[in-house]
């Protein structure tokens, strides 16, 4: 692919980093190390225009909102809590699909006396939820490990992504309800959008080819 302009792409390690790779590939970008083993944080790739800087899941909308990276691959449920200023979202990836649930002990007693409490790191999704619900719940930001806060007292229920149930079963969790799906989304800064167009557009022509084509087969 020709490239007019340089463009920086902020990605994730592990799995979003290992699904992203073999679509940007069918764009002729591969990265020159692997961020796993390496512990560089700026990686060259294939095209000597593109570089891809190596973030955590939750900074990606941050780096791209700000135009440190032009583009960027974030999880729904990172975008949910970061609201999306300053983004634009073109393209569904359909990598690291999950599902945003809410979990519990499957009899989980109505407090008396107080609200509902919820342990979760998606503060601001669970706020919505259940105000839309109407609702009145108490949301206690945690960072990570929350099935462990219904064992122990913490919360009465969770909200966290769910994939196979695996984690919430081996820790006697049920899902409860669902508040919605999850994929990871191709992001792209405002201001790049407009002055990188050409470069910009031509990467996102390429990737939703290879999106349609891995949905395909
Ligand atoms: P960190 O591990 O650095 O705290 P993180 O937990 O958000 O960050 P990952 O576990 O790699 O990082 O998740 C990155 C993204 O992948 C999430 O934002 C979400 O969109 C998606 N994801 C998380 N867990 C799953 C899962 N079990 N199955 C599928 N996709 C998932
Ligand atoms: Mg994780």
């Amino acid at each position: 692919m020709n490239l007019n302009a340089p463009l920086t792409i902020a990605l994730s390690k592990g799995r979003i980093f290992e699904q992203t790779l073999p679509l940007l590939a069918h764009a002729g970008i591969a990265p020159l190390d692997d961020p796993e083993t390496s512990r560089k944080l700026i990686l060259e790739t294939s095209n000597p225009l593109v570089k891809f800087v190596i973030i955590r899941a939750s900074d990606v909308p941050t780096y791209v909102q700000y135009g440190a990276a032009d583009l960027g691959v974030a999880g729904k449920d990172v975008l949910m809590e970061h609201g999306g200023e300053g983004l634009y979202e073109p393209l569904d990836l359909g990598i690291a699909r999950c599902r945003l649930m809410v979990a519990g002990l499957p009899e989980t007693p109505e407090p008396i006396s107080r609200r509902l409490r919820i342990a979760t790191k998606y503060v601001h999704a669970a706020e919505r939820y259940f105000a839309a619900k109407g609702q009145q719940v108490e949301i206690i930001k945690l960072y990570g490990s929350m099935e462990l806060a219904p064992l122990v007292g913490l919360a009465d229920l969770i909200v966290d992504l769910v994939e196979s149930g695996n984690t919430l079963k081996a820790n006697g969790l049920v899902p409860l309800e669902h508040i919605a799906d999850i994929s990871s989304r191709l992001v792209v800064n405002k201001a790049s959008w407009k002055m990188k167009h050409e470069a910009v557009t031509a990467l996102l022509e390429r990737l939703r080819e290879a999106v349609s084509q891995q949905a395909g087969g």
